[in-house]
């Protein structure tokens, strides 16, 4: 599994290009912004774009879906509980003085579960609402992407609509911390943390707290 990672946005997104190898398949987690550089970065590396994967609907994870979509044919996948979300992200960008170019509608709606497949690679859909209803993390080859769900230190915050605090830990705690403690874990803003440094770190869901 090869991994890049772009900043995008002015909330400084974690856009993410993950690709098989061998095939030359990409999956890219949340596009937030900047398409047109996470397209030339694509075209540089030589990879071929098949699935576009939010981890949420906030509007700061999606303002690059509508021209990777475009440009590339790839398929774009959301939790079906964050449609609505994804849907109402040109009123959340406003209510904070932003605009974001609204997203198609996705290709397929996930439910957690599901494999996805990139050329050889296989990432598995946990479903770990929360920050937003829909949100999800992706698993494979000993790679945890977790959007807002949990931070190198914290965790998503849950003031926004549909958000519930007690819903995010939980399902942190029962479905991320008991995966191996050498798990990289990628989040959608900041650096890339551990699951073994989150399990004695982490102030809202280690050990400690
Ligand atoms: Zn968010
Ligand atoms: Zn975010």
């Amino acid at each position: 599994m090869q991994i890049e990672t772009l900043m995008v946005g002015p909330l400084q997104v974690n856009c993410f290009i993950v690709a098989c190898e061998k095939t030359r398949e990409a999956m890219i987690v949340d596009p937030g912004d900047e398409a047109e550089r996470i397209l030339k970065r694509l075209q540089a590396a030589g990879l071929q774009l098949k699935l576009i994967v939010n981890t949420h609907g906030h509007f700061d994870h999606i303002g690059g879906n509508r021209l990777l979509v475009e440009a590339s044919g790839a398929e774009l996948l959301l939790h079906q509980a964050d449609l609505p979300v994804l849907r109402r992200a040109r009123e959340h960008a406003a209510l904070y003085g932003m605009s974001v170019t609204a997203s198609p509608e996705p290709a397929r709606l996930l439910a957690g579960g599901e494999i996805l497949e990139v050329g050889e690679l296989r990432l598995q859909v946990l479903h770990t609402p929360g920050h937003s209803p829909g949100g999800i993390c992706l698993l494979g080859d000993g790679h945890l992407f977790v959007g807002d769900t949990l931070f190198a230190g914290s965790v998503g915050r849950t003031d926004l609509p549909g958000g519930d605090h007690d819903t995010l830990v939980d399902g942190i705690r029962r479905q991320l911390l008991v995966l191996p403690d050498t798990t990289v874990v990628h989040p959608g803003h900041g650096p890339d943390t551990t699951i073994g440094r989150e399990k004695v770190s982490n102030p809202y869901v280690g050990y400690n707290s």
